[in-house]
């Protein structure tokens, strides 16, 4: 039914031509330019690739050092996802008073970086919340010291 001559295209100008597709759901199958004056295909393509599969966007963390251990942390949502603070630690520092959630926001906006990715900063230079809710803020003496450091 495809167009494949310079008078065959010819017979067309003018006509209602529109490019569509076929498939199920979000799944593109086919694609074609059709005259739909006409109700006949002049051009299509069948997919020739399986189904792409969204691959899941690899997870992008930091670090957070402290004396007790690290937590490893989602850059985007400030999310602690890995604890690795010995058993030993409970004691001195118990579960419940440890972070949860790492305020990502305000350091990014301190340091002026977008994105926390694969940093590993020190748990004094970064606020958290812990379990029952409570924000436990940067510590200024750090920072002041750090960019005295620096300078
Ligand atoms: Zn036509």
């Amino acid at each position: 039914m495809s167009v494949s001559t310079f008078s065959e295209l010819m017979e067309h100008v003018g006509h209602d031509v529109q490019v569509v597709t076929y498939g199920m759901d979000d799944h593109v199958a086919n694609v074609a330019i059709e005259c739909h004056t006409c109700h006949v295909i002049l051009l299509d393509f069948d997919s020739d690739v399986e189904e792409e599969v969204a691959q899941p966007q690899e997870t992008r963390t930091f670090t957070v050092q402290s004396s007790h251990g690290i937590f490893v942390v989602e850059a985007l949502s400030g999310k602690v996802v890995e604890v690795q603070v010995g058993d030993e630690s409970s004691e001195v520092w118990p579960v419940e008073k440890r972070p949860i959630r790492f305020d990502v926001d305000e350091w990014e906006q301190f340091y002026k970086i977008s994105v926390l990715h694969e940093a590993d900063i020190d748990i004094l230079d970064i606020g958290y919340w812990v379990p029952d809710g409570r924000y436990e803020p940067p510590v200024g003496d750090f920072r002041a010291q750090n960019g005295e450091k620096d300078g």
